[in-house]
């Protein structure tokens, strides 16, 4: 399989200087842009003349030299053509599936969605868009088949899901959308760098920048990158989604997400490179333990077909202590007496984040859905941050685990 090298696409791009030479690319925080020449406002304003082809960027909702910057680099980075930055990683969802789909459209979407994305897809987008989802298990090829109808114009996707870190296997799920003339959407959040959807067969990729791309929790934001004509058609003064509801990225935002770009691939290494290890330890001490970078995981072999090479298997790894009162009680320790990390939402931290999905980010399933998925009571997930030594980190869960005692995999039935 071709694999994109994100770091050297990165680094090709051309080199854009700030101002003043400066070696930082400049926040350019102007709300409104001057047109130099009178007569070219009317084609400017019809999207004639672009900021890019003697015209200029026109209004900040519109385009700004410092998101449209963001949004080349992530576009290097995913392998697509083109990108925009957007204020949320919902944002980024709501405007793709409405730049895609209209009234009475289909969807087939995995069953295991984030939270915000399942909730528009089940309930507002179908009430206030009149689209139609059918949610499937995207793991089987032959059910996400049948689920296409001629009305399907999106097959919806996450590159790995939440928690159980199922991979989607994109050349597979990319055939099926195009041969029913639908586009594949893959969301990458949980799997920036190591797996690039598009050259993969993917169309568009949607990121929560909010996560491991930013870094460090302190920002909220989203992209979208496909292919060139798609920067247009979100932008488009009568028809495009993002010009029209508005949740374009501000400037300042940009600029700081473009600063922790040039460090993501050392980042994504190291969280990956700590979890592996947890994972290898917990593994050998016969606990439960989800991650794909273990051969024992479902999708190992798929994830190792897919992913470019050297950046690991992710940054998040599942443990089932059991049931939920001794994960909580291992959450407790981790977080009030080991310090070891936080027991918060989100992923991506420079430090380690842990929750229980049953009663959290997963809590919007119905008790036998959560079943079903697996997301039993005593899972527990984390995204393992890189603070610390690793030394010093795996005896503080070693001391937890010795402390709540958990059971070992042949007492799972
Ligand atoms: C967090 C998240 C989102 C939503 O992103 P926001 O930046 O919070 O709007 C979407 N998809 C996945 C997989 C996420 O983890």
């Amino acid at each position: 399989m071709q694999h994109h090298d994100p770091i050297a696409a990165l680094a090709r791009l051309h080199r854009e200087f700030g101002e003043h030479g400066g070696v930082n690319v400049s926040i350019e925080p102007s709300t409104t842009f001057t047109v130099l020449d009178p007569a070219t406002m009317p084609a400017i304003f019809q999207g004639q003349i672009g900021h890019d082809a003697g015209g200029c960027y026109l209004y900040g909702r519109h385009f700004n030299p410092t998101v449209v910057s963001l949004g080349k680099q992530l576009a290097a980075l995913e392998g697509g053509e083109a990108g925009y930055a957007t204020a949320s990683g919902m944002s980024a969802i709501a405007c793709t599936l409405l730049q895609y789909c209209d009234v009475g459209d289909h969807v087939v979407a995995s069953d295991t969605l984030y939270g915000g994305t399942y909730a528009l897809l089940e309930t507002f987008l179908p009430r206030k868009a009149g689209l139609r989802t059918d949610f499937v298990n995207t793991s089987d090829l032959a059910a996400v088949e049948a689920a296409m109808t001629p009305g399907t114009k999106v097959l919806y996707v996450e590159a790995m899901s939440n928690p159980m870190l199922r991979v989607a296997n994109i050349p597979a799920l990319a055939e099926i959308a195009h041969r029913h003339d639908a586009i594949l959407v893959v969301d990458g959040t949980f799997a920036p760098l190591m797996m690039s959807a598009i050259p993969l067969g993917a169309d568009v990729v949607v990121h929560s920048l909010t996560k491991f791309i930013n870094g460090a929790s302190d920002i909220i934001a989203g992209a979208i990158v496909g292919p060139a004509t798609l920067q247009g058609e979100l932008m488009d003064l009568h028809h495009g989604a993002l010009m029209l509801t508005g949740p374009t990225m501000d400037p300042r935002m940009a600029y700081e997400i473009s600063a922790r770009l040039p460090h993501l691939g050392l980042r994504i290494r190291e969280h990956a490179r700590r979890a592996q290890f947890f994972a290898e330890r917990l593994d050998e001490r016969n606990l439960r333990v989800i991650y794909p970078g273990l051969p024992s995981h479902p999708d190992h072999a798929l994830l190792r077909d897919q992913m470019n090479p050297g950046f690991g298997y992710g940054g998040i790894l599942c443990l089932d202590l059991g049931d939920a009162e001794r994960a909580e009680r291992f959450m407790d320790c981790l977080q009030n007496q080991d310090h070891f990390g936080l027991l918060a939402v989100s992923l991506g931290y420079h430090d380690t984040l842990m929750t229980r999905p049953a009663a959290s980010t997963s809590s919007e399933l119905s008790a036998p859905a959560l079943e079903r998925a697996g997301i039993l009571p005593g899972l527990i997930r984390m995204s393992v941050g890189y603070t610390g030594t690793l030394e010093d980190r795996w005896e503080q869960l070693q001391r937890a685990l010795d402390t709540v005692q958990p059971p070992v995999r042949k007492d799972f039935r």
